[in-house]
């Protein structure tokens, strides 16, 4: 079945990845958490949130922050999407409430499992 997917990074090579690899699902494509926030206000019915932390003018840190402070948008399936030598950052995500992480360079089957389990 076909999902809504907020994609929040700032690569656009890591974006054109998940446009081939999330194929047929629908693509939300922002590039910081600031754009991801606004964006968000027309896209509450996203089902999964695929988020990087490094990123600049909003961190996915402060991203997830604010919205785990948001009675809609804190349901919203959040998995961090880092680089490997993040560790710290990445358990603070999910202390701060993300579900799930996954290392980057990740594979197909990562994502597609992990929608699979959240969604
Ligand atoms: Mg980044």
């Amino acid at each position: 079945m076909k999902k809504k997917i907020l994609v929040v990074e700032d690569s656009k090579l890591v974006h054109r990845m998940y446009d081939l690899m999330l194929r047929p699902h629908e693509i939300v494509h922002c590039y910081d958490g600031q754009e991801a926030l606004q964006t968000l206000t027309n896209h509450a019915d996203a089902q999964l949130i695929l988020l990087d932390l490094n990123m600049p003018r909003m961190s996915g840190l402060e991203f997830l922050a604010h919205i785990k402070q948001d009675p809609v948008f804190s349901k919203i399936p959040v998995v961090i999407v880092s680089t490997e030598g993040k560790e710290e950052d990445t358990q603070r995500g999910l202390d701060a409430g993300a579900a799930a992480y996954i290392a980057k360079p990740f594979q197909r089957e990562d994502i597609v499992d992990v929608i699979r389990q959240l969604t």
